[in-house]
């Protein structure tokens, strides 16, 4: 179809520039270029646009709604697609049952209570649950995020649960922060967590915006949205 075309062919020069960003700033900062895993951000886009990023070499996606992932996620699934499932927006507890069906990897657990319910709905899949631990950079628990102090709680949380793996953490830059001085205190609490449970490296830290920054600072997932797919009507 000469639309899809048209949109793949989009898709494909953006995904070749996003790439390029990637690699530049991983060369910039003495990393090997796969040290960094591009996570797609498609949330508000179709399934449609997730298939054709999938046949350009995309691994990785993330959704911010359960119910519009849930949906593409069955979509993307019906034509044979496989892929890994990011969940990072905010996530109800009453969710948790519903995420853990198609997400393969959770970003944004950001309290003890969350962990339980994730812990609890996911005790019988098959293979454990990855888990992020969304932290507060700035440390103003409103804006979502676990502050320092609650950290190990939440870490200690998700470990003592058969169903959840702690894979590391996940941050967005605070408003009005320099986003090297965000990443760089990112980089010192995800330390900080790798020391406690070593199992626990990965840092998903940087959006279209910020991803050099995040690299120079030992991201190993970037979650793009906007330089991938183009700009969101909506403010999400
Ligand atoms: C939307 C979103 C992104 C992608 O942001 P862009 O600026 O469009 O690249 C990354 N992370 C989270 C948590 C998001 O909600």
């Amino acid at each position: 179809m000469e639309h899809d075309g048209g949109r793949r062919a989009e898709l494909a020069a953006n995904l070749v520039e996003v790439r390029g960003r990637i690699a530049r700033a991983c060369e910039a900062a003495g990393r090997p270029v796969d040290s960094v895993t591009l996570t797609a951000v498609t949330k508000t886009y179709p399934a449609s646009d997730v298939v054709l990023l999938a046949g350009l070499g995309v691994t990785d996606v993330g959704e911010n709604k359960d119910q519009e992932a849930a949906a593409k996620a069955a979509a993307v699934s019906a034509e044979g697609v496989r892929l890994r499932w990011h969940f990072v927006g905010q996530l109800q507890r009453n969710k948790a049952k519903s995420v853990i069906r198609y997400a393969d990897v959770v970003e944004s657990v950001d309290s003890e209570r969350l962990a339980v319910a994730l812990g609890r709905a996911a005790e019988d899949r098959e293979t454990p649950l990855d888990v992020l631990i969304q932290i507060s950079i700035d440390g103003d628990p409103a804006r979502g995020g676990v502050v320092e102090d609650d950290l190990w709680r939440v870490s200690d949380t998700v470990t003592s649960s058969d169903g959840l793996r702690l894979a590391g953490v996940m941050a967005v830059a605070p408003l009005g922060w320099e986003a090297d001085r965000a990443f760089e205190r990112l980089a010192v609490l995800a330390g900080r967590l790798t020391a406690r449970h070593p199992g626990a490296t990965t840092v998903s830290a940087g959006m279209s915006g910020d991803l050099e920054a995040a690299v120079r600072h030992g991201a190993t997932h970037v979650r793009i949205g906007t330089s991938l797919l183009g700009m969101r009507n909506s403010l999400r």
